[in-house]
């Protein structure tokens, strides 16, 4: 597994992408939604991380994407 951008060996795979990076390329300052679920009372919650590991190429969405025309 090498980093997309230099050929060096990968540190590893970006959260997002799935593009490996090596220790100069990565990124790891996006906070990223885990998982969401229901806590007590029904109040969604999420589980969120911050600083995982992100290529600094791809842009992900901070919100879910409507895909209408997927019906
Ligand atoms: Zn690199
Ligand atoms: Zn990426």
């Amino acid at each position: 597994m090498v980093c997309h951008k230099c050929g060096e060996p990968a540190i590893g795979i970006c959260r997002f992408c799935g593009r490996a990076v090596c220790k100069e390329h990565h990124v790891t300052t996006l906070p990223t939604i885990l998982a969401m679920y229901l806590g007590d009372q029904q109040t969604p919650k999420a589980i969120v991380v911050s600083n995982v590991l992100w290529c600094g190429e791809c842009q992900p969405q901070p919100e879910p994407v409507e895909v209408p025309e997927f019906y």
